[in-house]
């Protein structure tokens, strides 16, 4: 198969981690006879460096005309003092907007190498954790009406709006209650509806859609609060967790902490085509850029992830979680997730024996 990839890498750790991603696909075109080409693209604090913006519209053209995309993490410091809407942030909100991608998959994942890694005391974890979260990705708070104002009464003041429709809601739940009918057939919908009327509005379309249209998925409730306790006292009770934009974000970081590293999560972000955005979860990690220390492992994931859910190349995906999960066997470690008798590694290291074991 040919298929043509577009490469944001990004700030920070963001070009080392998507060259180990890119290493390892050449090597999967390589064993299974494709031919990937990679296309570089600007976004982020470098596109601010380059061109002033931090989403260039050649970028947007090129990622729209590619078979999918690559992401790597931006930000920095460096950007840190620029006004909201020309922050390297904006770039990455706005290429998913720009590319239609409404549904953001986070598994998190506890590998078995990695059970020590987990900060939880080992019976909550021992069983086995995998934790999807399926966050909406351009609704809701991030994306609403916002302002900053002098008030009379309360001085400088500033506001941000959460705001969903039925139609994103539907489409989100879609997305959610098929990925639990191959799986357990559960959802766990996470909202504030004791509070925000946005949630009532979530609540009931959630129910409804999947009565209609998944009648043998059950989707039971939480507030996002309870949520967020729940995910550390029983991690295993969750399969698939839907959720809005910015419950998502938040609860997302948690479950990858329970699974030991932030350095191991994946992520795809998709909307109507085959054509997605595939990132790690974690930013940019300016502390530690250009050390050749991060770890690459959720960027080769979510490579995989891209070769499974855009590219249909089922045994490709199992062939590289197959590598991933012997070089953790093997002892190999970075040093986010290393222990005691283990085998350091940088960041390079860890992708060549990745591609390795393929
Ligand atoms: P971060 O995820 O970049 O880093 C948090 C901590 O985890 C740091 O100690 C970092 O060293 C470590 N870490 C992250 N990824 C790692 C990896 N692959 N291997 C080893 N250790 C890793 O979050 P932050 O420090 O809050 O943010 C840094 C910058 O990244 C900010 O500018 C932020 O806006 C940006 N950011 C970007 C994205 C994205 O591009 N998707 C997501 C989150 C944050």
């Amino acid at each position: 198969m040919k298929k043509h990839i577009a490469v944001l890498a990004g700030d920070g750790i963001g070009p080392e981690i998507t060259d180990a991603a890119i290493a390892v696909l050449k090597k999967i075109a390589e064993k299974y006879g494709h031919e990937f080409t990679f296309e570089p693209l600007l976004l982020g604090g470098c596109a601010i460096d380059a061109c002033g913006e931090p989403l260039p519209a050649h970028t947007v053209e090129h990622c729209r005309a590619s078979d999918s995309v690559l992401l790597g993490a931006v930000g920095g410091p460096k950007w840190d003092a620029l006004p909201g809407d020309r922050r390297p942030e904006k770039g990455l909100l706005g290429i998913r907007k720009a590319m239609g991608l409404y549904s953001n998959i986070r598994p998190a994942k506890l590998w078995s190498a990695l059970a020590d890694a987990s900060p939880l005391k080992r019976h909550l974890v021992e069983n086995g954790v995998e934790i999807i979260v399926v966050r909406e990705l351009t609704g809701g708070i991030y994306f609403g009406e916002r302002g900053v104002c002098t008030d009379e009464e309360l001085g400088e003041t500033a506001w941000d709006t959460e705001k969903y429709s039925v139609k994103e809601i539907e489409r989100i739940a879609r997305i959610a209650c098929e990925l639990a009918e191959k799986r357990t057939k559960r959802v766990v919908s996470v909202d504030k509806a004791n509070v925000l009327e946005s949630s009532r509005l979530w609540r009931r379309t959630v129910h409804a859609y999947a009565e209609k249209h998944y009648p043998d998925v059950t989707v039971t409730d939480m507030l996002v609060d309870n949520a967020a306790m729940q995910i550390v006292k029983d991690p295993a009770q969750f399969d698939v967790l839907l959720t809005s934009n910015m419950f998502g974000d938040i609860l997302s970081d948690e479950a990858a902490q329970v699974t030991g590293s932030i350095g191991m999560l994946a992520s795809s972000s998709l909307g109507d085509t085959a054509c997605g955005l595939y990132e790690p979860i974690h930013g940019s990690a300016p502390d530690i850029a250009g050390k050749d220390v991060a770890n690459p492992i959720a960027t080769i994931l979510a490579a995989a992830m891209m070769l499974r859910d855009s590219f249909g190349m089922t045994e490709e995906y199992a062939a590289i979680e197959r590598a991933v999960e012997k070089t953790l066997s093997d002892g190999f470690r970075t040093a986010d997730i290393m222990s005691e008798g283990m085998k350091k590694i940088g960041c390079r290291e860890m992708a060549r024996r990745i591609a390795e074991n393929l």
